[in-house]
């Protein structure tokens, strides 16, 4: 029995320090030191020896042991340094590195970071409500009168659900003004919030999709009036198309700002002097105005102590104003085609 583990010690050390690579070298761990391993088995053995004589072979089992382990730790050492040296001799550092195929983020997401960084830099806080809405934080809070066409059913996306009694029935929230009464519930003044999200109509041409982005921007305190929105306005103008471009605002009319006024800015394109894409040099953005007093009463707050200012604008309209020509048909931005998706 002697003999057999000094043999087997000394065949699992030539073995070992035969092995030219590391995968060699575990499969002749494996040979002795596996389950069904040469030293393993001769461990095994040992519990057929008479009791008196077991201690002894234990001893020497765990020696040998010890002895392969050590030898398997010196050889892996040196085999892990060889396999450094040779890739190093391979790789050429003055080779390019090969590019990861990383992804990037879409136009949409990346309008959206931008806008959302531009208003946090004047205190306006992000907020998110919900996708599907009540009729009521959608239409009746914001002044809408019952029978107002943007309530009918091709306007609108409503849910197939039974309706509440206060709150009516549920829709696809088709604007992100669903989230003033919402955050004037809160109860925390002033409010400065920034609600961007998806919106959905019934509608589909080059210019709408039936999915869309807004942003809306809401400001709540005392003393507001229109010269904070224009000054507003100017402040997102310059800092989102270019400092060269102004703003405008023109009298309009809305359900829940009085007064009322569409946003224009002067056309990228052609500086504001007049081309094909804009109508006199100005290019429409979207709606703004003052809080109508009735929005401020349906979210609990007192118009004769607060004001506020408005303004909802989509994101994929600010993002092709941006791009100009080179964004004709909006419909691109969700056709999913990467060769035109990869361009920005
Ligand atoms: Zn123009």
């Amino acid at each position: 029995m002697d003999e057999d583990f000094i043999g087997i010690k000394n065949a699992a050390i030539s073995f070992i320090l035969e092995a030219e690579d590391l995968k060699s070298l575990e499969e002749t761990k494996l040979q002795f030191l596996g389950k069904s391993g040469k030293l393993t088995l001769a461990i095994k053995g040992i519990t057929k020896l008479p009791v008196e004589k077991r201690p002894a072979f234990g001893i020497l089992a765990n020696e040998v042991k010890n002895a392969i382990e050590n030898a398997l730790e010196q050889q892996e050492k040196i085999l892990s340094q060889k396999r450094k040296s040779v890739l190093l001799k391979k790789i050429d550092v003055t080779n390019p590195g090969n590019k990861p195929l990383l992804g990037n983020l879409h136009l949409v997401t990346q309008a959206i970071e931008e806008i959302s960084e531009i208003f946090k830099r004047i205190g306006f806080a992000r907020i998110r409500y919900p996708e599907i809405d009540w009729d009521y934080y959608a239409f009746t809070s914001l002044n809408f009168p019952e029978n107002h066409p943007a309530r009918d059913d091709w306007e609108t996306f409503f849910i197939k659900a039974d309706p509440d009694k206060k709150m009516g029935r549920q829709v696809l929230s088709p604007h992100t003004s669903s989230g003033q009464v919402r955050e004037m519930e809160k109860n925390k003044l002033p409010i400065k919030m920034l609600n961007i999200a998806k919106c959905y109509r019934r509608q589909s041409d080059v210019s709408h999709t039936p999915m869309f982005h807004q942003f809306e921007g809401l400001v709540v305190d005392k003393n507001i009036s229109i010269t904070h929105l224009k000054g507003t306005l100017d402040y997102f103008v310059k800092s989102y198309f270019g400092k060269e471009r102004k703003s405008r605002i023109r009298p309009y009319h809305f359900q829940f700002t009085e007064p009322s006024f569409e946003v224009d800015v002067t056309c990228g394109v052609c500086n504001g002097y007049g081309c094909r894409l804009c109508k006199a040099g100005w290019l429409e953005m979207g709606g703004a105005g003052i809080v109508h007093p009735n929005v401020l009463k349906a979210g609990g707050i007192d118009p004769q102590k607060y004001s506020g200012f408005a303004f909802g604008w989509g994101v994929e309209r600010v993002l092709m104003m941006k791009q100009g020509l080179e964004l004709d048909d909006l419909r691109l931005l969700y056709s999913n085609d990467l060769r035109f998706l990869e361009q920005f």
